[in-house]
C-alpha cells in the first residue's frame, strides 16, 4: 500500500526529513532531562502523550481488517499460508518462554533481590473535569465507537474531520471496482495515520518525561538481578530472531536492524507494539522490500497473537516471585508456567503494561500471590519497552520468514 497523500512543505517537510528514530531518540533525551529537572510536575506531560497513543490504538484495528480484506481479495492469503504462521509463532514463543526460564534457573534473581515487602498498590490515574482530560474523553478509543448507543457526537466530528481531509488527496482518484474503494480507505488511512507519527516524538517526550518525574530510578536498585535477568533473556531472544533470519530468509540481519530501526526505536519509546504496527509494516515494505502479503501476515494479522517478549517476561516473573518467597517450582510446575504463559501472552494486548495483567493467570496457575505483580510495576515501565521492541521484532522475524529465501519482485 502506498502513500498518496500530497507531498508535505516547509517546516513539516523539514521535520519529516529527519528519519523517525532520530526524532524519537530526542524526545526521549528530553524527556528524561525535563522528568529529571520537574520530579513529580512532570506527571501531568503524560497525558498529551496519552492522547497520540490512543489515536493510534483505534486506527490500529481499521487498518488491520482493510489490509486482510485487501489481501484476501488479491489472493494472497492461502490456508497454507496460515497454517505456517501459526507454527511459526508457537515455535518463536516457545523458544522465548525456554529462554527465559532457562535464564531465571541459571541466573537466580529472586536470590539477590532485596525485597521483602508486600507491594504498595499502584497509583491512581488523577483525572478530574480539566479542559484537557475533557478532550482527551471525546477522542473515540475505537473508530467504530461514536456510531454506538454510548458515542458521543464529537467523536463522529474528530472522525469526520480526519477522515475529510485525509480523502482531499485522493478526492479525483477514480473508483470504478471494489478493489479501488479498499485502496482508496486503506489510503486515507494511512494518511491519517502518518500525521499521527509524526507527533510520535512529542508524545514520546511527555510519557518519558512523566514517568522518570514521578517513579524515577531507584527501585532497579532493589531489584537489580530480575532487571538484569530479563534483559539477558530478551537479548538472547533477539540473537534467537537474527539467527533464524540469516538462516531461514533472504534478508541479512543488518540489513534488517538498519530497516526497521524506525519501528524498533518507536516501540520502545512508546510501550505498545499495536501503535507501532503501522510503522513495522511500512519498515518492511519500504525498507527491507519483503511482499505485501508476507508483511500484513507478520506484522498486522500475526502481531496480535505474537507477544514472545511478554512470554518471556511472565515466565521468568513468575520464576522470580517463587524464589523470592523460597518457593521451589518443580519441572512439572514450570511446565504449567510455559502453557499459561502462551496463553497469557496471546491475551496480552499491545498497549502499554498489558502483560502486567494477563500475569495474574500465570500466577495463578501455580499458585503464586498475584500481589507481588505490583512490585513489578515499579522497573515495568522500563522492561515493558523492552520487551515490547521485542514483540515487534518478534513479528519482523515472522514477517521475513514467511518471505522465504528469494526476494520478491518490487511490488509483490
Ligand atoms: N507493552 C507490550 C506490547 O505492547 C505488551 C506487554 O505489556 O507485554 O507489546
Amino acid at each position: 500500500m502506498q502513500q498518496d497523500d500530497t507531498m508535505p512543505t516547509g517546516l513539516l517537510a523539514r521535520w519529516r526529513a529527519i528519519p523517525l528514530y532520530l526524532r524519537i531518540i530526542v524526545g526521549v533525551a528530553l524527556g528524561l532531562a525535563t522528568g529529571m529537572a520537574l520530579g513529580p510536575n512532570a506527571a501531568s506531560l503524560a497525558l498529551p502523550a496519552k492522547l497520540v497513543l490512543r489515536i493510534l490504538g483505534a486506527l490500529a484495528p481499521p487498518l488491520i481488517l482493510l489490509a486482510i480484506v485487501q489481501a484476501l481479495m488479491r489472493a494472497h492469503l492461502g490456508g497454507g499460508q496460515a497454517m505456517r504462521l501459526v507454527t511459526l509463532l508457537l515455535t518463536n514463543t516457545l523458544v522465548a518462554i525456554f529462554i527465559g526460564l532457562f535464564v531465571a534457573n541459571v541466573v537466580q534473581p529472586g536470590g539477590w533481590a532485596k525485597i521483602g515487602v508486600p507491594p504498595a498498590a499502584p497509583e491512581k490515574a488523577h483525572g478530574a473535569a480539566d479542559p484537557l482530560s475533557q478532550l482527551f474523553d471525546a477522542i473515540p478509543k475505537s473508530i467504530a465507537g461514536p456510531f454506538t448507543d454510548d458515542g458521543t457526537v464529537m467523536g463522529v466530528i474528530f472522525i469526520a474531520v480526519a477522515f475529510g481531509v485525509a480523502l482531499r488527496g485522493v478526492r479525483h482518484h477514480e473508483v470504478r471496482t471494489v478493489e479501488d474503494l479498499v485502496h482508496v480507505a486503506l489510503t486515507s488511512l494511512i494518511a491519517i495515520l502518518h500525521w499521527i507519527v509524526d507527533l510520535v516524538p512529542l508524545a514520546v517526550f511527555g510519557i518519558v518525561a512523566s514517568i522518570i518525574g514521578v517513579k524515577g530510578f531507584h527501585d532497579f536498585i532493589a531489584l537489580g538481578g530480575f532487571v538484569i535477568a530479563v534483559l539477558l533473556g530478551l537479548f538472547l531472544q533477539a540473537c534467537y530472531y537474527l539467527t533464524r533470519v540469516r538462516l531461514q530468509t533472504w534478508v541479512r540481519p543488518l540489513d534488517l536492524l538498519k530497516g526497521v530501526r524506525d519501528a524498533l526505536v518507536m516501540a520502545f519509546s512508546t510501550g505498545s507494539s499495536t501503535a507501532t504496527m503501522p510503522v513495522t509494516y511500512e519498515c518492511l515494505r519500504v525498507n527491507v522490500g519483503l511482499r505485501e502479503q508476507s508483511a500484513s501476515m507478520g506484522a498486522l494479522v500475526g502481531s496480535n497473537f505474537n507477544n514472545d517478549g511478554t512470554a518471556l517476561y511472565e515466565a521468568m516473573s513468575a520464576l522470580f516471585v517463587a524464589q523470592l518467597l523460597g518457593m521451589h517450582l518443580t519441572l512439572g510446575q514450570q511446565f504449567t508456567v510455559a502453557l499459561t504463559s502462551v496463553i497469557a501472552s496471546v491475551g496480552a494486548a499491545g498497549i502499554p503494561e498489558a502483560g502486567l495483567v494477563t500475569m495474574t493467570m500465570v500466577f495463578k496457575a501455580v499458585a503464586l500471590p498475584t500481589d507481588y505483580i505490583a512490585m513489578l510495576l515499579t522497573v515495568d515501565w522500563l522492561l515493558d519497552r523492552c520487551r515490547t521492541a521485542i514483540n515487534v521484532m518478534g513479528d519482523v522475524t515472522v514477517s521475513c520468514l514467511l518471505d522465504g529465501k528469494t526476494k520478491g519482485d518490487p511490488g509483490d
